[in-house]
């Protein structure tokens, strides 16, 4: 692959950083993540892409951290984005571990900073409902994983919001 760094043609300054994302989906391990390589100087295996735009350029730019920080002259955000995907991925992985209790009432519930998460099963549906505190989600789950996982997003979203 081209390095951008050693030829003329492609600007190597005045970037705009659109967005990073972490190209392993939730259920992937590392050998089935699909890595991409670093558009600018072609390094390989980059897990967070840092997608770039720059006015004279057509394409956006799909590039590692590194070469993110250079070509947006910005030495603070593509760094602190990409970690703060990595703690989210630490944070579901961790998620998945936690131990669910049982209440009087066959109910699997769990406390998290403060707030309390339900899964209970729906009498019409038997499917599974998630509740944060006092507020009951839309969705029902066929599979207590998926709403528990829908918790993690609900309490994720929380945190974000600062409000529901
Ligand atoms: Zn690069």
């Amino acid at each position: 692959m081209t390095n951008f760094w050693k030829q003329s043609g492609i600007p190597h300054k005045g970037w705009i950083l659109i967005d990073v994302i972490d190209v392993r989906e939730d259920e992937q391990s590392e050998d089935e993540t699909e890595y991409e390589s670093c558009m600018m100087c072609g390094n390989e295996r980059i897990r967070y892409v840092h997608i770039v735009e720059h006015r004279e350029i057509n394409e956006e730019f799909r590039v590692g951290c590194v070469c993110a920080e250079k070509m947006t002259n910005d030495y603070l955000n593509p760094g602190r984005r990409e970690s703060e995907l990595r703690n989210r991925a630490n944070r579901r992985k961790n998620w998945k571990k936690k131990t669910w209790k049982l209440s009087s009432k066959l109910n699997w519930y769990i406390k998290v900073e403060d707030h309390i998460i339900v899964i209970f099963k729906d009498k019409f549906t038997s499917k599974y409902k998630v509740m944060i505190d006092k507020t009951i989600g839309n969705k029902f789950f066929k599979d207590l994983e998926d709403a528990k996982m829908a918790a993690f997003n609900g309490i994720e979203y929380f945190k974000e919001n600062k409000e529901w």
